[in-house]
Protein backbone atom coordinates (compact mmCIF):
# COMPACT_ATOMS: atom_id res chain seq x y z
CA UNK A 1 0.00 0.00 0.00
CA UNK A 2 1.39 3.63 -1.13
CA UNK A 3 2.44 6.37 1.28
CA UNK A 4 -1.13 8.32 2.44
CA UNK A 5 0.71 11.75 2.64
CA UNK A 6 -0.68 14.02 5.21
CA UNK A 7 -1.43 17.72 5.74
CA UNK A 8 0.95 19.93 7.76
CA UNK A 9 -0.74 22.11 10.39
CA UNK A 10 0.39 23.93 13.24
CA UNK A 11 3.84 22.87 12.88
CA UNK A 12 2.68 18.72 12.95
CA UNK A 13 2.40 16.59 10.41
CA UNK A 14 -1.78 15.60 10.52
CA UNK A 15 -3.92 13.14 8.98
CA UNK A 16 -6.49 14.31 6.34
CA UNK A 17 -10.18 13.99 7.65
CA UNK A 18 -11.00 13.11 4.59
CA UNK A 19 -12.64 10.01 3.76
CA UNK A 20 -11.81 9.43 0.16
CA UNK A 21 -8.13 9.57 -1.11
CA UNK A 22 -6.31 10.19 -4.93
CA UNK A 23 -3.27 7.90 -6.18
CA UNK A 24 -0.43 9.66 -7.33
CA UNK A 25 0.50 8.51 -10.41
CA UNK A 26 3.92 8.59 -11.68
CA UNK A 27 3.17 9.87 -15.78
CA UNK A 28 6.03 7.98 -17.47
CA UNK A 29 4.87 4.37 -16.20
CA UNK A 30 1.55 4.77 -14.46
CA UNK A 31 3.24 3.94 -11.06
CA UNK A 32 1.40 4.22 -7.83
CA UNK A 33 3.83 6.36 -6.07
CA UNK A 34 1.46 7.85 -2.93
CA UNK A 35 -1.91 8.34 -2.15
CA UNK A 36 -3.66 12.34 -1.77
CA UNK A 37 -6.47 13.28 0.32
CA UNK A 38 -9.34 13.59 -2.21
CA UNK A 39 -10.17 17.18 0.27
CA UNK A 40 -11.71 18.04 3.80
CA UNK A 41 -13.38 21.10 4.65
CA UNK A 42 -12.40 20.72 8.34
CA UNK A 43 -9.16 20.68 7.06
CA UNK A 44 -8.76 23.96 6.05
CA UNK A 45 -10.95 25.20 9.02
CA UNK A 46 -8.46 23.78 11.21
CA UNK A 47 -5.42 25.13 9.46
CA UNK A 48 -6.76 28.65 8.89
CA UNK A 49 -7.62 28.88 12.70
CA UNK A 50 -3.91 27.95 13.69
CA UNK A 51 -2.12 30.49 11.38
CA UNK A 52 -4.78 32.91 12.67
CA UNK A 53 -3.78 32.03 15.79
CA UNK A 54 0.06 32.34 15.01
CA UNK A 55 -0.53 35.73 13.37
CA UNK A 56 -0.47 37.97 15.79
CA UNK A 57 2.90 37.20 17.53
CA UNK A 58 4.19 36.54 13.45
CA UNK A 59 3.26 40.08 12.58
CA UNK A 60 5.00 41.55 15.58
CA UNK A 61 8.42 39.57 14.71
CA UNK A 62 10.35 42.45 12.91
CA UNK A 63 10.29 42.11 9.59
CA UNK A 64 14.94 41.98 9.94
CA UNK A 65 14.11 38.85 12.06
CA UNK A 66 11.07 37.32 9.76
CA UNK A 67 13.53 37.36 6.58
CA UNK A 68 16.62 35.81 8.52
CA UNK A 69 14.04 32.24 8.19
CA UNK A 70 13.79 33.18 4.45
CA UNK A 71 17.64 33.23 4.44
CA UNK A 72 17.89 30.02 5.86
CA UNK A 73 15.09 28.70 3.27
CA UNK A 74 17.16 29.16 0.21
CA UNK A 75 20.13 27.21 2.00
CA UNK A 76 17.97 23.87 2.62
CA UNK A 77 16.07 24.39 -0.48
CA UNK A 78 19.56 24.56 -1.61
CA UNK A 79 21.10 21.88 0.00
CA UNK A 80 18.08 19.48 -1.17
CA UNK A 81 17.77 20.54 -4.68
CA UNK A 82 18.72 17.14 -6.31
CA UNK A 83 16.71 15.18 -4.16
CA UNK A 84 13.43 17.52 -4.92
CA UNK A 85 14.15 17.75 -8.52
CA UNK A 86 14.01 14.28 -8.49
CA UNK A 87 10.62 14.12 -6.84
CA UNK A 88 9.23 16.29 -9.21
CA UNK A 89 10.26 14.63 -12.01
CA UNK A 90 8.55 11.64 -10.68
CA UNK A 91 5.65 12.69 -10.00
CA UNK A 92 5.29 15.58 -12.97
CA UNK A 93 7.09 13.85 -16.11
CA UNK A 94 9.30 16.49 -16.82
CA UNK A 95 13.16 15.63 -17.57
CA UNK A 96 15.45 16.87 -14.57
CA UNK A 97 16.88 19.54 -15.98
CA UNK A 98 13.79 21.23 -16.28
CA UNK A 99 12.59 19.91 -12.63
CA UNK A 100 15.91 21.73 -11.54
CA UNK A 101 15.28 25.26 -13.29
CA UNK A 102 12.21 25.40 -11.42
CA UNK A 103 13.92 25.48 -7.89
CA UNK A 104 16.42 28.06 -9.78
CA UNK A 105 13.14 30.56 -10.13
CA UNK A 106 11.95 29.36 -6.62
CA UNK A 107 15.17 30.39 -4.75
CA UNK A 108 15.10 33.82 -6.77
CA UNK A 109 11.95 34.22 -5.16
CA UNK A 110 13.31 34.05 -1.73
CA UNK A 111 15.82 35.98 -2.51
CA UNK A 112 13.67 39.32 -3.20
CA UNK A 113 11.53 38.65 -0.66
CA UNK A 114 14.73 38.99 1.91
CA UNK A 115 14.90 42.90 0.85
CA UNK A 116 11.29 43.07 2.36
CA UNK A 117 12.69 45.03 5.24
CA UNK A 118 13.56 47.50 2.51
CA UNK A 119 10.47 47.07 0.18
CA UNK A 120 7.70 47.45 2.74
CA UNK A 121 9.48 50.61 3.78
CA UNK A 122 6.35 53.69 3.17
CA UNK A 123 6.66 57.12 1.76
CA UNK A 124 6.16 60.48 4.54
CA UNK A 125 5.27 64.06 3.61
CA UNK A 126 6.14 66.43 6.38
CA UNK A 127 4.09 69.44 6.77
CA UNK A 128 0.98 68.57 4.19
CA UNK A 129 -0.35 71.95 6.31
CA UNK A 130 1.53 73.52 9.01
CA UNK A 131 2.24 71.22 11.44
CA UNK A 132 0.67 68.42 10.03
CA UNK A 133 2.63 65.20 8.60
CA UNK A 134 0.92 62.73 6.45
CA UNK A 135 2.82 59.16 5.89
CA UNK A 136 1.27 55.30 5.51
CA UNK A 137 2.08 51.87 7.12
CA UNK A 138 2.23 49.22 5.23
CA UNK A 139 0.52 46.28 7.09
CA UNK A 140 -0.05 42.48 6.44
CA UNK A 141 -3.63 41.32 6.20
CA UNK A 142 -3.58 38.08 8.23
CA UNK A 143 -3.78 34.65 6.45
CA UNK A 144 -3.12 33.75 3.21
CA UNK A 145 -3.47 31.29 0.30
CA UNK A 146 -2.03 29.99 -2.31
CA UNK A 147 -3.90 27.10 -4.68
CA UNK A 148 -1.29 25.95 -7.16
CA UNK A 149 -1.31 23.80 -10.43
CA UNK A 150 0.54 20.34 -11.44
CA UNK A 151 2.69 21.95 -14.15
CA UNK A 152 5.33 23.49 -11.79
CA UNK A 153 4.61 21.82 -8.14
CA UNK A 154 7.76 23.19 -6.81
CA UNK A 155 8.11 27.22 -8.43
CA UNK A 156 4.50 28.64 -8.20
CA UNK A 157 3.85 28.15 -4.90
CA UNK A 158 7.58 30.30 -4.16
CA UNK A 159 5.80 33.11 -6.37
CA UNK A 160 3.76 33.42 -3.25
CA UNK A 161 4.72 32.22 -0.11
CA UNK A 162 8.25 33.99 0.49
CA UNK A 163 6.61 37.23 0.59
CA UNK A 164 3.49 36.34 1.82
CA UNK A 165 5.58 35.43 5.39
CA UNK A 166 8.16 37.73 5.32
CA UNK A 167 5.33 40.84 4.85
CA UNK A 168 3.89 39.29 8.36
CA UNK A 169 1.12 37.49 7.41
CA UNK A 170 1.02 33.30 7.99
CA UNK A 171 0.33 30.79 5.27
CA UNK A 172 -1.53 28.02 3.93
CA UNK A 173 -0.18 26.42 0.63
CA UNK A 174 -2.90 23.95 -1.30
CA UNK A 175 -0.21 21.68 -3.67
CA UNK A 176 -2.02 20.79 -6.91
CA UNK A 177 -3.66 16.90 -5.97
CA UNK A 178 -2.07 15.49 -8.87
CA UNK A 179 1.92 16.89 -7.95
CA UNK A 180 1.72 16.78 -3.94
CA UNK A 181 4.99 14.68 -3.07
CA UNK A 182 6.95 17.61 -4.36
CA UNK A 183 5.75 20.24 -1.80
CA UNK A 184 5.19 17.46 1.15
CA UNK A 185 8.98 17.11 0.75
CA UNK A 186 9.75 20.48 0.83
CA UNK A 187 7.51 21.35 4.10
CA UNK A 188 9.65 18.16 5.73
CA UNK A 189 12.90 20.08 5.10
CA UNK A 190 11.38 23.13 6.10
CA UNK A 191 11.32 21.67 9.67
CA UNK A 192 14.95 22.81 9.74
CA UNK A 193 13.82 26.33 9.94
CA UNK A 194 12.12 26.18 12.79
CA UNK A 195 9.45 28.76 12.36
CA UNK A 196 7.32 29.56 14.65
CA UNK A 197 4.30 26.58 14.32
CA UNK A 198 1.15 27.99 12.42
CA UNK A 199 3.27 30.44 10.33
CA UNK A 200 3.18 27.79 7.39
CA UNK A 201 0.59 25.23 6.80
CA UNK A 202 -0.10 22.37 4.06
CA UNK A 203 -3.15 21.07 3.39
CA UNK A 204 -3.68 18.61 0.66
CA UNK A 205 -7.15 18.07 -1.61
CA UNK A 206 -9.24 19.17 -4.68
CA UNK A 207 -12.06 20.96 -5.27
CA UNK A 208 -13.79 20.70 -1.56
CA UNK A 209 -10.31 21.56 0.04
CA UNK A 210 -10.37 25.11 -2.59
CA UNK A 211 -14.34 25.68 -2.10
CA UNK A 212 -13.16 25.61 1.89
CA UNK A 213 -10.31 28.12 1.14
CA UNK A 214 -12.80 30.45 -0.81
CA UNK A 215 -15.72 30.26 2.10
CA UNK A 216 -13.47 30.87 5.14
CA UNK A 217 -13.47 34.31 6.98
CA UNK A 218 -10.00 33.74 8.33
CA UNK A 219 -8.76 34.08 4.90
CA UNK A 220 -8.33 37.31 3.44
CA UNK A 221 -6.04 36.73 0.63
CA UNK A 222 -6.29 33.60 -1.97
CA UNK A 223 -3.22 33.45 -4.78
CA UNK A 224 -4.14 30.91 -7.73
CA UNK A 225 -2.79 29.50 -10.61
CA UNK A 226 -4.60 27.21 -13.06
CA UNK A 227 -6.54 26.80 -16.20
CA UNK A 228 -8.68 29.84 -16.94
CA UNK A 229 -12.30 28.42 -16.09
CA UNK A 230 -11.06 27.62 -12.38
CA UNK A 231 -9.23 30.86 -11.99
CA UNK A 232 -12.30 32.90 -13.07
CA UNK A 233 -14.73 30.64 -10.82
CA UNK A 234 -12.02 31.35 -8.24
CA UNK A 235 -11.88 35.13 -8.30
CA UNK A 236 -15.58 35.26 -8.83
CA UNK A 237 -16.03 33.28 -5.59
CA UNK A 238 -13.66 34.90 -3.09
CA UNK A 239 -14.52 38.31 -4.07
CA UNK A 240 -17.98 37.59 -3.59
CA UNK A 241 -16.57 36.56 -0.10
CA UNK A 242 -14.79 40.36 0.20
CA UNK A 243 -11.59 38.48 -0.10
CA UNK A 244 -8.51 39.80 -2.28
CA UNK A 245 -7.57 37.88 -5.28
CA UNK A 246 -5.17 37.46 -7.73
CA UNK A 247 -5.74 34.81 -10.21
CA UNK A 248 -3.30 33.49 -12.99
CA UNK A 249 -5.36 31.64 -15.85
CA UNK A 250 -4.39 29.85 -18.75
CA UNK A 251 -2.66 30.82 -21.86
CA UNK A 252 -2.12 30.32 -26.08
CA UNK A 253 0.82 31.90 -26.71
CA UNK A 254 1.59 32.75 -30.35
CA UNK A 255 5.02 33.38 -31.48
CA UNK A 256 5.38 35.62 -34.52
CA UNK A 257 8.61 35.16 -37.16
CA UNK A 258 9.55 37.83 -39.44
CA UNK A 259 11.46 36.43 -42.56
CA UNK A 260 14.59 38.72 -41.38
CA UNK A 261 14.92 36.67 -38.18
CA UNK A 262 18.09 34.31 -37.79
CA UNK A 263 16.21 31.03 -38.43
CA UNK A 264 18.42 28.31 -37.09
CA UNK A 265 17.97 30.05 -33.80
CA UNK A 266 14.66 30.95 -34.42
CA UNK A 267 13.62 27.07 -34.49
CA UNK A 268 15.65 25.76 -31.89
CA UNK A 269 14.35 28.23 -29.57
CA UNK A 270 10.62 28.20 -31.27
CA UNK A 271 11.44 23.88 -30.75
CA UNK A 272 12.37 24.39 -27.07
CA UNK A 273 9.30 26.61 -26.30
CA UNK A 274 6.69 24.46 -27.88
CA UNK A 275 7.77 20.74 -26.30
CA UNK A 276 9.31 22.03 -23.69
CA UNK A 277 7.92 20.43 -20.69
CA UNK A 278 5.89 18.15 -22.87
CA UNK A 279 3.94 21.44 -23.87
CA UNK A 280 2.96 21.85 -20.55
CA UNK A 281 4.18 25.51 -19.75
CA UNK A 282 1.93 28.45 -19.52
CA UNK A 283 4.26 30.22 -21.65
CA UNK A 284 4.75 28.13 -24.07
CA UNK A 285 4.80 28.76 -27.81
CA UNK A 286 1.47 27.09 -28.94
CA UNK A 287 0.81 29.15 -32.38
CA UNK A 288 3.56 30.11 -34.82
CA UNK A 289 2.85 33.39 -37.29
CA UNK A 290 4.92 33.27 -39.90
CA UNK A 291 5.20 36.71 -41.78
CA UNK A 292 5.80 36.57 -45.50
CA UNK A 293 8.94 34.95 -46.68
CA UNK A 294 9.46 33.54 -43.46
CA UNK A 295 7.06 30.65 -44.10
CA UNK A 296 9.57 29.53 -46.78
CA UNK A 297 11.96 27.15 -44.93
CA UNK A 298 10.70 28.19 -41.09
CA UNK A 299 8.13 25.21 -41.41
CA UNK A 300 10.36 22.42 -42.64
CA UNK A 301 12.53 23.46 -40.33
CA UNK A 302 10.70 23.23 -36.94
CA UNK A 303 9.32 19.83 -38.29
CA UNK A 304 12.76 18.77 -38.35
CA UNK A 305 13.85 19.78 -35.10
CA UNK A 306 10.71 18.58 -33.44
CA UNK A 307 11.14 15.33 -34.94
CA UNK A 308 15.00 15.04 -33.40
CA UNK A 309 13.59 15.91 -29.83
CA UNK A 310 14.05 12.61 -27.85
CA UNK A 311 11.13 11.79 -25.89
CA UNK A 312 11.26 9.27 -22.53
CA UNK A 313 11.03 9.23 -18.66
CA UNK A 314 12.24 12.92 -17.63
CA UNK A 315 14.78 10.87 -14.94
CA UNK A 316 17.11 9.43 -18.08
CA UNK A 317 19.70 11.03 -19.40
CA UNK A 318 19.53 12.45 -22.97
CA UNK A 319 15.23 12.58 -22.88
CA UNK A 320 14.22 16.11 -23.69
CA UNK A 321 10.58 15.74 -23.80
CA UNK A 322 9.04 14.01 -20.60
CA UNK A 323 5.10 12.17 -20.89
CA UNK A 324 2.13 15.11 -19.52
CA UNK A 325 0.61 14.70 -16.75
CA UNK A 326 -2.18 11.85 -17.01
CA UNK A 327 -3.97 9.11 -19.44
CA UNK A 328 -6.48 11.73 -19.29
CA UNK A 329 -4.88 14.31 -20.83
CA UNK A 330 -3.19 11.90 -22.95
CA UNK A 331 -6.39 11.35 -24.52
CA UNK A 332 -7.63 14.79 -24.32
CA UNK A 333 -4.78 15.93 -26.22
CA UNK A 334 -5.30 13.27 -28.70
CA UNK A 335 -8.75 14.07 -29.74
CA UNK A 336 -8.05 17.89 -30.47
CA UNK A 337 -5.18 16.64 -32.65
CA UNK A 338 -8.27 14.53 -34.74
CA UNK A 339 -10.47 17.36 -34.40
CA UNK A 340 -7.44 19.37 -35.93
CA UNK A 341 -7.21 16.65 -38.80
CA UNK A 342 -10.83 16.49 -39.40
CA UNK A 343 -11.09 20.47 -39.43
CA UNK A 344 -8.93 20.77 -42.45
CA UNK A 345 -5.63 21.81 -40.62
CA UNK A 346 -2.17 20.13 -42.32
CA UNK A 347 -1.05 17.23 -40.19
CA UNK A 348 2.90 17.56 -40.57
CA UNK A 349 3.94 14.99 -37.51
CA UNK A 350 1.81 13.37 -35.65
CA UNK A 351 2.85 12.41 -32.43
CA UNK A 352 0.26 10.27 -31.33
CA UNK A 353 0.89 6.13 -30.96
CA UNK A 354 4.69 6.62 -30.06
CA UNK A 355 5.59 4.18 -27.90
CA UNK A 356 8.63 4.14 -25.42
CA UNK A 357 10.57 1.03 -25.04
CA UNK A 358 9.86 0.06 -20.67
CA UNK A 359 7.51 2.84 -20.41
CA UNK A 360 4.50 1.20 -22.64
CA UNK A 361 2.37 2.49 -19.76
CA UNK A 362 3.07 5.94 -19.64
CA UNK A 363 1.08 8.90 -21.05
CA UNK A 364 3.41 9.71 -23.53
CA UNK A 365 2.95 12.20 -27.15
CA UNK A 366 5.31 13.27 -29.38
CA UNK A 367 5.63 16.44 -30.34
CA UNK A 368 2.80 16.77 -33.13
CA UNK A 369 2.50 20.47 -35.68
CA UNK A 370 0.16 21.10 -37.61
CA UNK A 371 0.15 23.62 -40.67
CA UNK A 372 -2.18 26.06 -42.62
CA UNK A 373 -4.47 25.80 -39.34
CA UNK A 374 -7.76 28.57 -39.86
CA UNK A 375 -7.61 31.24 -36.37
CA UNK A 376 -11.52 30.20 -36.18
CA UNK A 377 -10.60 26.33 -35.58
CA UNK A 378 -10.64 24.67 -32.06
CA UNK A 379 -6.88 23.45 -32.12
CA UNK A 380 -6.27 27.40 -33.00
CA UNK A 381 -8.59 28.68 -29.93
CA UNK A 382 -8.15 25.77 -26.98
CA UNK A 383 -5.62 25.75 -24.95
CA UNK A 384 -4.38 22.02 -26.07
CA UNK A 385 -1.28 22.27 -22.82
CA UNK A 386 0.78 19.28 -24.69
CA UNK A 387 3.23 19.15 -27.56
CA UNK A 388 1.36 20.13 -30.38
CA UNK A 389 2.50 23.31 -32.07
CA UNK A 390 -0.08 24.83 -34.92
CA UNK A 391 1.57 27.29 -37.63
CA UNK A 392 -0.29 29.90 -39.20
CA UNK A 393 1.01 31.93 -41.93
CA UNK A 394 0.26 35.93 -42.07
CA UNK A 395 2.03 38.61 -45.43
CA UNK A 396 2.72 41.52 -42.52
CA UNK A 397 2.99 42.12 -39.19
CA UNK A 398 0.04 43.96 -38.76
CA UNK A 399 -1.99 40.96 -39.82
CA UNK A 400 0.01 38.78 -37.39
CA UNK A 401 -0.70 41.20 -33.99
CA UNK A 402 -4.12 41.72 -35.26
CA UNK A 403 -4.91 37.91 -35.17
CA UNK A 404 -2.81 38.08 -31.56
CA UNK A 405 -5.08 40.40 -30.48
CA UNK A 406 -8.66 38.86 -31.34
CA UNK A 407 -7.37 35.89 -28.45
CA UNK A 408 -9.46 35.80 -25.62
CA UNK A 409 -5.91 34.70 -23.71
CA UNK A 410 -3.31 37.53 -22.80
CA UNK A 411 -0.26 35.50 -21.40
CA UNK A 412 2.68 35.80 -23.32
CA UNK A 413 3.42 36.78 -27.28
CA UNK A 414 7.29 36.33 -28.82
CA UNK A 415 8.72 37.83 -31.89
CA UNK A 416 11.92 36.79 -33.46
CA UNK A 417 13.06 39.52 -35.69
CA UNK A 418 16.95 41.50 -36.53
CA UNK A 419 14.58 44.81 -36.84
CA UNK A 420 14.77 46.74 -33.83
CA UNK A 421 11.24 48.42 -35.60
CA UNK A 422 9.63 45.51 -36.31
CA UNK A 423 10.19 44.61 -32.90
CA UNK A 424 8.98 47.89 -30.90
CA UNK A 425 6.30 48.28 -32.70
CA UNK A 426 5.25 44.68 -32.00
CA UNK A 427 5.87 45.23 -28.13
CA UNK A 428 3.87 48.38 -28.33
CA UNK A 429 1.06 47.18 -30.05
CA UNK A 430 -0.02 43.40 -28.78
CA UNK A 431 -2.07 43.04 -26.43
CA UNK A 432 -0.29 40.11 -23.79
CA UNK A 433 0.86 40.86 -20.37
CA UNK A 434 4.56 39.47 -21.03
CA UNK A 435 6.07 39.99 -24.26
CA UNK A 436 9.38 38.15 -25.74
CA UNK A 437 11.37 39.19 -28.50
CA UNK A 438 14.05 36.75 -29.79
CA UNK A 439 13.02 35.16 -26.55
CA UNK A 440 11.10 31.78 -26.79
CA UNK A 441 9.88 31.91 -22.84
CA UNK A 442 9.07 35.20 -21.61
CA UNK A 443 9.22 33.98 -18.12
CA UNK A 444 10.31 37.35 -15.86
CA UNK A 445 12.52 37.00 -13.09
CA UNK A 446 11.29 37.31 -9.75
CA UNK A 447 11.84 41.06 -9.53
CA UNK A 448 9.72 41.47 -11.72
CA UNK A 449 5.52 40.82 -12.25
CA UNK A 450 4.05 37.72 -13.82
CA UNK A 451 1.98 39.70 -15.76
CA UNK A 452 -0.72 38.68 -17.50
CA UNK A 453 -3.65 39.87 -19.54
CA UNK A 454 -7.44 39.23 -20.38
CA UNK A 455 -8.49 35.89 -19.67
CA UNK A 456 -5.21 35.00 -18.36
CA UNK A 457 -5.58 36.79 -15.50
CA UNK A 458 -7.94 37.72 -13.11
CA UNK A 459 -7.04 40.60 -10.73
CA UNK A 460 -4.85 43.51 -10.31
CA UNK A 461 -1.84 42.50 -8.63
CA UNK A 462 0.35 39.80 -10.03
CA UNK A 463 2.79 37.28 -8.22
CA UNK A 464 6.58 38.68 -7.79
CA UNK A 465 8.29 41.61 -6.69
CA UNK A 466 6.37 44.71 -6.11
CA UNK A 467 3.16 43.10 -6.81
CA UNK A 468 3.46 40.43 -4.34
CA UNK A 469 4.39 43.38 -1.14
CA UNK A 470 1.07 44.94 -2.64
CA UNK A 471 -0.98 42.12 -2.64
CA UNK A 472 -0.14 40.86 0.59
CA UNK A 473 0.00 44.52 2.77
CA UNK A 474 -2.66 46.69 3.31
CA UNK A 475 -1.73 50.43 3.56
CA UNK A 476 -2.58 52.20 6.52
CA UNK A 477 -2.73 56.39 6.39
CA UNK A 478 -1.51 58.21 9.11
CA UNK A 479 -1.83 62.21 9.58
CA UNK A 480 -0.68 63.32 12.61
CA UNK A 481 -0.65 67.11 14.02
CA UNK A 482 1.68 68.18 16.57
CA UNK A 483 1.35 71.86 18.02
CA UNK A 484 4.56 73.43 18.36
CA UNK A 485 3.49 75.23 21.40
CA UNK A 486 3.27 71.83 23.26
CA UNK A 487 6.75 70.98 22.81
CA UNK A 488 8.03 74.33 24.21
CA UNK A 489 5.53 73.99 27.55
CA UNK A 490 8.66 71.28 28.59
P1 LIG B 1 -6.48 23.33 -12.84
O1 LIG B 1 -7.22 24.60 -13.02
O2 LIG B 1 -7.15 22.07 -13.21
O3 LIG B 1 -6.07 23.15 -11.29
C1 LIG B 1 -5.40 24.16 -10.58
C2 LIG B 1 -5.76 24.06 -9.10
O4 LIG B 1 -7.17 24.28 -8.97
C3 LIG B 1 -5.47 22.71 -8.47
O5 LIG B 1 -4.88 22.93 -7.22
C4 LIG B 1 -6.83 22.04 -8.35
O6 LIG B 1 -6.94 21.26 -7.18
C5 LIG B 1 -7.80 23.20 -8.28
N1 LIG B 1 -9.07 22.95 -8.98
C6 LIG B 1 -9.25 22.24 -10.12
N2 LIG B 1 -10.55 22.25 -10.49
C7 LIG B 1 -11.20 22.99 -9.57
C8 LIG B 1 -12.56 23.37 -9.39
N3 LIG B 1 -13.51 22.99 -10.25
N4 LIG B 1 -12.89 24.13 -8.33
C9 LIG B 1 -11.95 24.53 -7.44
N5 LIG B 1 -10.64 24.18 -7.56
C10 LIG B 1 -10.27 23.43 -8.60
O7 LIG B 1 -5.08 23.49 -13.59
P2 LIG B 1 -3.97 22.39 -13.86
O8 LIG B 1 -4.46 21.43 -14.88
O9 LIG B 1 -3.46 21.85 -12.57
O10 LIG B 1 -2.80 23.30 -14.48
C11 LIG B 1 -2.73 23.64 -15.83
C12 LIG B 1 -3.33 25.00 -16.11
O11 LIG B 1 -2.68 26.00 -15.34
C13 LIG B 1 -3.16 25.44 -17.55
O12 LIG B 1 -4.34 26.03 -17.99
C14 LIG B 1 -2.03 26.45 -17.49
O13 LIG B 1 -2.03 27.40 -18.54
C15 LIG B 1 -2.30 27.09 -16.18
N6 LIG B 1 -1.12 27.76 -15.66
C16 LIG B 1 -1.09 29.11 -15.69
C17 LIG B 1 0.03 29.78 -15.24
C18 LIG B 1 0.09 31.27 -15.29
O14 LIG B 1 1.03 31.83 -14.75
N7 LIG B 1 -0.86 31.95 -15.89
C19 LIG B 1 1.12 29.06 -14.75
C20 LIG B 1 1.05 27.67 -14.72
C21 LIG B 1 -0.09 27.02 -15.17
Amino acid sequence: MSEKLKNYINGKWVESRSTKYLDVKNPADGEILARVPAGAKDDITEAAEKAHEAWPAWRNTPATQRVQYLFRMKQILEKHSGEIAEICTKECGKTLAESKAEIVRALENIEVACGIPKLMQSEFSEDIATGLDEFYIRQPLGVGACISPFNFPIMIPFWFMPYAIACGNTFIVKPSEKVPMTMTRIFEIFSELNLPDGVLNMVHGGKETVDAILENPRIPAISFVGSTPVAKYIYQTGVSHGKRVQAQGGAKNPVVVMPDSDEETTVRIIADSAFGCAGQRCLAASIVITVGKASESFTEKIVTAAKSRKTGNGLNAGVEMGPVITMESKNRIEKLIQKGIDGGSKLLLDGRNISIPGYENGNFIGPTIFDDVKSDSEIYKTEIFGPVLSILHTETLEDAIHLINQSNYGNSACIFTRNGSAARKFRHDTLAGNIGINIGIAAPMAFFPFSGWKESFFGDLHGQSLHAIEFFTQTKVVIERWHDEWTRKF
